[in-house]
């Protein structure tokens, strides 16, 4: 039998996904020890299969991601959301244009597997099988019988995070019943660099730019309609995104297989628990709408580093529990009124009773028609003003 291994860290992060891995970066720049484990740790980009899902990093993130010297190379997978466009119906149609608020772009669409290796550093591969925390740390047994001392554990490892359960933290959560459907499209007019949601009954259509004449789909249906439209012919599937897009792209050919994902609303009833603090989706879980869950998690992964750094700099205990409590304070109201926010936009967009119909055209215009109002909701999309985030604000850790 083979030999287990001991080893010791300042933090754990159990997954490997975007956030964990930005927080390893921010963290080992700070000059602390980290180990990462992820059972399926990132391959390299020459390797990865084109997949279909992206995600819009609104400004803030961008900055978070430079902030820890990940943004680099990967800008140039990306495209700039200049304009965001949304499509109530033929008589409610808003563009929103950052350059009304000063900022050149709202946002960058990067494909999410590309990213992740992008900013990939040491994954070990593995679980976490048991944990044990004491005063002074805590000790994490991996499925392969090797154990790591640490003073800090973070959960990143999504939503059905084995940390959160491990530390018997129990959540709310709300099934919609719905799925999205994401590919990639090429077409054969330019997107020009805006984004465009349509609304529609089973949920929000989504066009998200690219770079060149390439863009990603999110399409949102109730399950049913999601599993028909997953089983149509390519040429069918085409035709259908052909009709959703009212030609706006022009020509579309599919650039990948449609792949769909199961769509539901989640909260941790705790983000800390001793020596142990959760991030990301094993935290919180948002509908797409929006294009809020990666952004919201990379703000969580700015607040705990900021935590950690300033605890590490007074020598103080960075796995405490005031360093802890700090960090779960920071991050309440965000995740909160971005899950409520993006829970009830949803059942507002997904249906078609007329009287919702007209009440969203109206808040649409009304939010379009009063300059403060359109600028807030614009600057709000871009950096939360309640986030007190420096690296969000593009200032240092
Ligand atoms: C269709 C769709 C579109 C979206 N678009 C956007 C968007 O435009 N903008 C945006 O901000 N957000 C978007 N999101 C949300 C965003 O994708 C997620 O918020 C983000 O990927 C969450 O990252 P995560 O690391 O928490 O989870 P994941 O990406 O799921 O990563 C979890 C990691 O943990 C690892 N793991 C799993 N189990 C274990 C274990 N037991 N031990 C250790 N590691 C483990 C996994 O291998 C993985 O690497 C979208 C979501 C969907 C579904």
């Amino acid at each position: 039998m083979a030999k287990k291994e001991k080893q010791a860290c300042d933090v754990l992060i159990s997954g490997g996904g975007i956030p964990g891995l930005t927080l390893s970066a921010l963290l080992a720049g700070l000059g602390l020890t980290v180990i990462v484990v992820d059972p399926n740790p990132p391959a390299p980009v020459k390797d990865l299969k084109p997949d279909g899902r992206t995600a819009a990093l609104m400004a803030g993130s961008v900055n978070i991601l430079k902030a820890a010297n990940l943004w680099g190379k990967s800008e140039t997978y990306g495209a700039p959301l200049e304009t965001l466009r949304i499509i109530e119906s033929a008589t409610a149609r808003v563009d929103f244009a950052a350059s009304d608020i000063g900022q050149p772009y709202f946002g960058i669409n990067m494909p999410n597997a590309i990213l992740r290796s992008l900013i990939s550093g040491d994954v070990t591969t593995g679980e976490i099988h048991a944990i044990a925390a004491d005063d002074v740390g805590l000790t994490a047994t991996l499925d392969n019988g090797n154990v790591i001392r640490t003073r800090l554990l973070v959960g990143a490892d999504g939503r059905d995070s084995k940390t959160r359960f491990l530390c018997n933290i129990g959540v709310w959560e709300r099934d919609y019943g719905q799925r999205a459907i994401t590919c990639l499209i090429d077409h054969t007019k330019p997107h020009e660099n805006i984004s465009t949601e349509f609304h529609r009954p089973g949920g929000p259509f989504t066009i998200v730019p690219l770079p060149g004449n390439q863009s990603s789909i999110v399409w949102v249906e109730y399950n049913e309609d999601a599993d028909t439209f997953l089983k149509l012919s390519r040429q069918n599937f085409e035709q259908a995104l052909q009709d959703r897009t009212e030609g706006l792209v022009g020509k579309i050919i599919l650039a990948t297989n449609p792949a769909s994902w199961p769509l539901k609303a989640l909260r941790a009833k705790s983000l800390v628990a001793p020596r142990t603090a959760l991030i990301a989706e094993a935290a919180h879980v948002l509908h797409p709408l929006g294009a809020q869950g990666l952004n919201l998690s990379l703000r969580d992964v700015a607040a705990l580093a900021e935590e950690i750094a300033d605890a590490a700099r007074n020598g103080l205990d960075i796995g405490s529990h005031n360093v802890l409590k700090a960090y779960e304070f920071r991050r309440k109201a965000d995740v909160l009124t971005r899950l409520f926010g993006t829970d009830s936009l949803n059942r507002m967009v997904s249906n078609d009773l007329s009287l919702l119909k007209t009440l969203r055209g109206a808040c649409l215009k009304t939010i379009n028609a009063i300059k403060p109002l359109r600028d807030f909701a614009m600057n709000e999309g871009i950096v939360p003003g309640y986030d007190e985030s420096r690296l969000a604000r593009g200032e240092a850790l």
